[in-house]
């Protein structure tokens, strides 16, 4: 099998790099490009297009797999909360194939980091309810359960003591207001962990997102019932489960 271009889209950056599906990583070093100030479908299309050309010679003329920080239904993005709200309602998927003229599959960007997580990742061969956040400008999350993906949960826009809760515990919140790892752990994720272990009952959370290479910085001040883990695919996850899902659907066209 050839590789497969992968793709995370950020509030911050756009990543990508070819994936060897079989080895289960990336097969040569990412390219990251800032997120345009911008990030209109018509912006955010032409830093994609960028990527694939750098990457031309790996992946042909194959698919590719994009993820997003927003909810994706058969190719449409419903709702987007940190990106431009030009991406709200549009199909995405057919806005990217007819732009860059080759297969493109959009996924949720924990989805895609879930997906990853689950086939070469710490979520891999885990019985029961796992739960991967991924700790970036906002919270996104994806809920595995006996290795079967439930899409689009949108667990970030919880409502907790009244604030959406990414806003006070996503990593940028940190970032933004200068908190030290232990404030932000024990004043933010706490309370989000807590919540989300007293409604799910997981056996597993795993943390992905930029700041997952950092867990040893915070993980020790999270007093959880559940196992927390890092991703093992780190912040490479969401590219690798973005090509996976791109080579599934070429397998299984709707
Ligand atoms: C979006 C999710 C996304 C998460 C992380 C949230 O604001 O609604 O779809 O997974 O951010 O990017």
């Amino acid at each position: 099998m050839s590789t497969v271009l992968g793709i995370d889209v950020g509030g911050s950056g756009i990543k990508g790099a070819p994936v060897d599906l079989e080895a289960g990583d990336i097969a040569e070093p990412r390219l990251r490009i800032a997120t345009p100030d911008k990030s209109s479908p018509k912006n955010v299309a032409a830093v994609i297009r960028e990527i694939i050309e750098h990457f031309a010679d790996s992946i042909g003329d194959g698919p590719v797999g994009v993820s997003f920080p927003a909810p994706t239904r058969h190719g449409v993005i419903p709702f987007i909360a940190n990106l431009d709200q030009g991406w709200a309602g549009l199909h995405a998927e057919d806005y990217l194939s007819d732009k860059l003229g080759r297969p493109v599959t959009v996924v949720n960007d924990a989805d895609a980091a879930g997906l990853g997580e689950v086939h070469f990742g710490a979520a891999k061969g885990v019985p029961g309810v796992v739960i991967l956040t991924t700790l970036g400008t906002g919270i996104g999350t994806a809920i595995i359960n006996d290795g079967i993906l439930l899409p689009n949960t949108e667990l970030g826009h919880l409502e907790i003591d009244g604030y959406d809760a990414e806003k006070r515990a996503a990593s940028s919140v940190k970032d933004k207001k200068h908190m030290s790892y232990k404030d932000w752990a024990t004043k933010r994720l706490q309370r989000y962990y807590e919540v989300v272990e007293m409604l799910f009952t997981p056996d597993l959370f795993v943390v992905g997102g930029g700041v997952s290479k950092d867990h040893a910085r915070f993980f020790k001040y999270l007093k959880l019932e559940t196992p927390i883990v890092p991703a093992t695919l780190l912040n490479r996850a969401g590219i690798i489960g973005a090509a996976w899902q791109a080579n599934w659907r070429m397998d299984h066209p709707d």
